[in-house]
């Protein structure tokens, strides 16, 4: 099972608890709109955990660690002692999260305004050159890779594959891409998540 779900930052209520280690690295954040959006998308991918898990949001708690350096205020993100998997994204006034049993990744990301070619691959860049909309397609790839990269908890874009000799995987190792054009919003807003089959259904 898998709980996915996609908010404005003003949907959730910022003023929730937060941990101390969530708290003090959210204040080390200078500007207000981050700040709430970093205390919005941890406190989205707890009540998606908490749906998962049949508990209340409040009995749960998220802690990040990272592999790299083994400090606790970033990286990987879980929900202490239980055996869950979570991920959760942040871009300009939204916030999506996803829980589920298996490894899984979300990214939300608004429309490019450019294509980086340094960030990709000579096959991405060709790919995404002959689509007829290059910034969106480059966007679709962006957000597929991040969500893949999370899952795979990964931190090196190189490592995602997401292009097949046919353009955009629909999976990979039996992981599952699944994305959507969230409803009222700019739809410059695209999200994807990588996630076990069947594919979830956003509470949004
Ligand atoms: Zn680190």
């Amino acid at each position: 099972m898998t709980v996915a779900c996609f908010a404005a930052v003003t949907e959730v209520r910022v003023e929730a608890t937060l941990t101390a280690v969530e708290t003090s690295r959210r204040d080390r954040l200078v500007r207000q709109t981050d700040r709430d959006s970093y205390t919005a998308a941890h406190l989205l991918a707890r009540a998606c955990a908490a749906e998962l898990l049949g508990l209340a949001p409040a009995q749960l708690s998220l802690s990040q660690s990272c592999p790299r350096c083994g400090a606790y205020d970033h990286g990987r993100p879980g929900i202490d002692g239980h055996d869950v998997y979570i991920s959760l994204s942040h871009t300009q006034g939204y916030v999506a999260a996803v829980a589920s049993r298996r490894p899984c990744g979300i990214d939300v990301e608004t429309r490019a305004r450019s294509v980086p070619a340094r960030a990709l691959s000579q096959p991405e860049h060709r790919w995404i050159c002959l689509q007829p909309d290059p910034l969106e397609a480059f966007t679709q790839l962006w957000t597929r890779k991040e969500a893949l990269l999370k899952a795979h908890g990964h931190t090196d874009p190189t490592a995602a594959t997401v292009l097949g000799d046919e353009g955009l995987l629909s999976s990979s190792q039996a992981l599952t891409f699944t994305e959507w054009q969230p409803q009222g919003t700019p739809a410059a807003v695209i999200g994807c998540i990588v996630a076990e089959i069947p594919p979830p259904d956003f509470c949004r």
